[in-house]
């Protein structure tokens, strides 16, 4: 094949007897957009995190695929397809629920008009379709530029991605002074990937996160969001944590967390996150929905609760002064990654329901359990008393309070582990 020859020095084979990939692994519609692509006279390969994790014997989370068709001729040979983005355009194919991503060869070509960078190197838009050796090139890691060919099933590997594979490191692909400048969201997916694949970052790819840290600033706030959703809904969020704490990055995501931590931060709060993140690397991996709001009423509780507590001592009128501190600090959150309204609020109304859960008395306790935001304020202060920010006993006396009150939704955290119990009042 032209290209396999053209590259042949750089290129390992590795053919079908000797790998372990099997396509009963591969979606269903993967298989059939790779085949089809083929029988068009295509060149079709799965790529990425795809093949990735199948050579790890981790299930993919999805499958992206790479061709040599041009996404208006991927669009023609598909009904069910749509061409999307702007930086670089990609095509959609739906199954159902399942979608496909192809994506063309891009190729090198750095005075293209096709490819637009800002002063800082970054790529802004690139279009400029290639061959499949020069695609495997511009991808970020050696790991995740590893390529599935559908025509004779082989593996090929042009970046040494086997080798890191098994050397279970994650190695960016050219110079790190180079690469993360052109799109620094490489820095966040290194962390993501580390964390994800218990891999480590090779070294100089390690140093560059620390050189180029910065250029975060300057991604645009609503691909900050969807990179930070990732990190945190990856089912080790704990790690993530670590990881972005470990190479500084936690400023440009949070900085008022990051500051918070620069200042003797309390051990009950820091225990807080830990656990907090525990809890949803748990349900993560147990397939319960976790929710953006959840994540950042975690990450900035801190913040919050200081800032709060200073304005306020009267246990009365913290409410009050939830929301005001609520208000302040999320705008200033969203400056650097854009929450979405409705996660926004959430995390708003978690934090200012808190005090609400020490009133037992009277008619308070059945306003708050129809509260919308009730069952995450619930997750949310249980994990408060279990590192002794609020008393024990009020998470015990909740859950048998919903228990009570026929909530349909039963409360797994205590409901699981304790018979029913008639309900005690907290004192
Ligand atoms: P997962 O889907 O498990 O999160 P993935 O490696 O498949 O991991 P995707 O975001 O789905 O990641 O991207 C698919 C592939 O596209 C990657 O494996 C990589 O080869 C390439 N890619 C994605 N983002 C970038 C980037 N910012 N720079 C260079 N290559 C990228
Ligand atoms: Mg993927």
């Amino acid at each position: 094949m032209k290209n396999r020859e053209a590259s042949a020095d750089h290129l390992t084979v590795i053919p079908r007897n000797q790998h372990h990939i099997s396509r009963k692994s591969i979606s269903d519609s993967a298989l059939k957009v790779l085949y089809r692509l083929s029988k068009s006279g295509h060149r079709a390969c799965l790529v990425g995190g795809g093949v990735r994790d199948l050579l790890l014997e981790i299930q993919p989370k999805d499958f992206d695929i790479a061709t040599d068709a041009t996404p208006e001729e991927v669009r023609a040979l598909f009904k069910n397809s749509r061409i999307i983005g702007r930086r670089f355009r990609l095509v959609h194919i739906r199954f159902g629920r399942d979608i496909i991503e192809v994506a063309t060869f891009r190729g090198h070509d750095e005075d293209s008009a096709k490819t637009e960078t800002n002063d800082e190197g970054r790529i802004l838009r690139d279009n400029t379709f290639g061959e499949i050796e020069e695609d495997a090139i511009r991808r970020d890691f050696t790991a995740n530029a590893l390529y599935y060919d559908i025509h004779d099933y082989a593996v090929l590997d042009y970046v040494g991605g086997l080798q890191d594979i098994e050397a279970r490191q994650l190695r960016l692909i050219g110079d790190p002074a180079k690469r993360y400048p052109e799109d620094p969201v490489r820095m966040l997916r290194a962390v993501r990937f580390a964390a994800k694949l218990d891999f480590t970052i090779e070294e100089s790819a390690a140093q560059g996160i620390f050189e180029h840290g910065h250029l975060l600033a300057v991604i645009p706030p609503a691909r900050m969001f969807d990179e930070v959703i990732k990190l945190f809904h990856s089912g080790k969020a704990v790690r993530v944590f670590e990881l972005l704490r470990e190479y500084r990055l936690l400023k440009y995501l949070v900085p008022a967390l990051d500051e918070w931590l620069q200042d003797e931060p309390s051990e009950s709060m820091l225990d807080f996150i830990d656990q907090a993140l525990v809890n949803t690397d748990d349900r993560v991996n147990t397939g319960q929905p976790v929710s953006p709001g959840f994540i950042f009423a975690v990450l900035l509780w801190p913040v919050v609760h200081q800032q709060a507590s200073q304005i306020q001592s009267d246990r009365q009128k913290m409410i009050g002064a939830l929301m005001q501190v609520g208000e302040t600090v999320m705008k200033r959150q969203v400056r650097h990654v854009s929450i979405p309204r409705r996660f926004s609020q959430m995390a708003r109304d978690i934090w200012s329901s808190q005090p609400r859960f020490h009133r037992t008395q009277g008619k308070q306790p059945l306003r708050l359990l129809g509260y919308p935001v009730f069952r995450a304020a619930y997750d949310f202060m249980c994990i408060q008393t279990m590192v002794g920010l609020m008393p024990h006993r009020l998470c015990h006396w909740w859950t048998e309070y919903q228990l009570e009150h026929g909530d349909s939704k039963q409360p797994e955290r205590e409901a699981r582990k304790r018979p029913r119990r008639r309900r005690r009042r907290a004192s």
